[in-house]
């Protein structure tokens, strides 16, 4: 957070990052028109194309408010393969990124890297390391050999690398799928890893609105961990074992298992509570209660808007193709019919008292690799807490450990979730 309260990133305000990017890659994509669709070659994945976006516009790009700045596109025929491997039009990327302002995310992780979500859900930019953006550059050949034999799967999928420069500073930026749907509450959140040491949600990550957990928090929470109908278990670990594999064998690790729970049946007593609440209570009251000098009529167009936006998001299917979870693991269930203010593609679950859960998940931050790791970065004392001493085998370690902890600790196999002792249809 910089001076006046805004955030900054490298002393540059998000704002003006968020609208140079949109202008960016509304022009990147623009120029991709003219270029006939045709087959990747080798060469696709090194290039880089360069534009300067001047303030007061140029031949080719439109004039602005925000400082002069260089952008950098990534590989972008390679990248327009990928896109349409699942599925997005030029037009539809374009819209999703462009046509609407992007969203900061206020749940960050520790690295510093800001987050920006499109304002249809569909994808998030988040700004990587030099480092990262190296290495992504590297992977992509490889990565997405395994993306064409295997589209579905839980790893991220990456659309798109780019570079801001701006007075001599440089913002890498991915574009990627949203894991977590932000039109339906998510009444939990976890970051998974497999290992114990440090995994636990800080202080002042706990007292936000909607906290990200960690493993050991997880195993607080759930003692019993999450039931998992047998079939979607089978997929479900058979989906990781397969990313994994994939990860170890570009000695990537660090990366975590993002979850997000809704869970149906408290999501309907939160519901009966505050029907109860709004019949109870007079309008001025309410009023107060929030601490809003805002007029009845004022708070129902807020509810009406966020209601229109919560619909439109929820009556579209996901944009890319095979990215929700329930695709991703290749399952299938019942969609949920009495529950439909809810994104399609959660997977099923139950915890252990027997409440109804639907759960997002994904594989994310998969840009370390532990050859280009810092060496400080890993201290004595967690590769002793950890076990891990041998150091050639800790991406393999890893894995092994992170798939473990999935398959053993947070998912547990049960024959049916309608079972008579957790009762209910799911
Ligand atoms: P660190 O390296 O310190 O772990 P980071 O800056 O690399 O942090 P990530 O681990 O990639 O950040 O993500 C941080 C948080 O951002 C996640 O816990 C999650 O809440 C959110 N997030 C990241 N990627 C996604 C995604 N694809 N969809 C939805 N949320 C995401
Ligand atoms: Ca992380
Ligand atoms: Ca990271």
């Amino acid at each position: 957070v910089g001076e006046g309260g805004e955030i900054t990133y490298k002393k540059i305000q998000s704002s003006q990052i968020m609208g140079s990017i949109q202008l960016g890659i509304q022009h990147a994509i623009g120029g991709l028109a003219s270029k006939p669709e045709r087959d990747l070659l080798m060469q696709d994945f090194m290039t880089v194309e360069t534009t300067n976006f001047p303030s007061e516009g140029s031949n080719h790009t439109p004039a602005h408010h925000y400082s002069e700045f260089k952008f950098k596109t990534y590989a972008p025929i390679a990248f327009r393969y990928f896109r349409d491997l699942f599925g997005i039009q030029p037009d539809d990327f374009l819209m999703s990124m462009c046509s609407a302002p992007l969203r900061e995310l206020s749940n960050p992780g520790a690295s510093g890297s800001i987050f920006y979500l499109t304002n249809d859900d569909e994808f998030i930019i988040k700004t990587v390391q030099h480092k990262e953006g190296e290495f992504l550059q590297k992977l992509l050949p490889g990565y997405y050999l395994n993306l064409d034999q295997n589209p579905r799967t839980l790893l991220p999928k990456f659309f798109g690398l780019y570079c801001y420069q701006c007075n001599s500073k440089n913002v890498r930026l991915v574009a990627m799928n949203n894991i977590l749907p932000s039109s339906v509450k998510l009444h939990q959140k976890y970051d998974l890893k497999g290992s114990t040491y440090k995994r636990k949600a800080s202080k002042s990550e706990r007292v936000k609105n909607s906290p990200t957990y960690k493993d050991l928090d997880f195993m607080e929470h759930h003692t019993e961990g999450i039931f998992l109908e047998a079939d979607t278990y089978t997929a479900l670990i058979k989906t990781m074992q397969r990313d994994c594999r994939v990860l170890e064998s570009f000695k990537i690790m660090d990366y975590s298992l993002l979850v997000g729970i809704h869970n149906l049946d408290e999501a309907q007593r939160e519901k009966t509570e505050a029907r109860k609440r709004n019949d109870s209570h007079s309008d001025d009251e309410d009023g107060d209660k929030k601490g809003l000098n805002r007029t009845r009529s004022e708070q129902s167009q807020d509810e009406f808007k966020a209601q229109v936006k919560r619909t439109q998001s929820i009556n579209r299917q996901r944009l890319v193709a095979h990215s929700t979870a329930m695709e991703s693991i290749q399952a299938e269930s019942e969609p949920i019919d009495e529950e439909e203010d809810v994104p399609p593609g959660g997977i099923p679950a139950r915890n252990a008292r027997g409440e109804r859960l639907l759960l997002f998940i994904g594989i994310i931050d998969i840009l370390q690799s532990y050859r280009l790791r810092k060496k400080l970065e890993h201290t004595w004392k967690s590769m002793i807490h950890d076990g891990d001493t041998v150091s050639v085998h800790r991406p393999s370690f890893y894995a092994q450990r992170f798939l473990d902890f999935m398959a053993k600790t947070v998912f547990k196999k049960i024959p049916s979730l309608d079972l008579p002792e957790i009762k209910g249809n799911h």
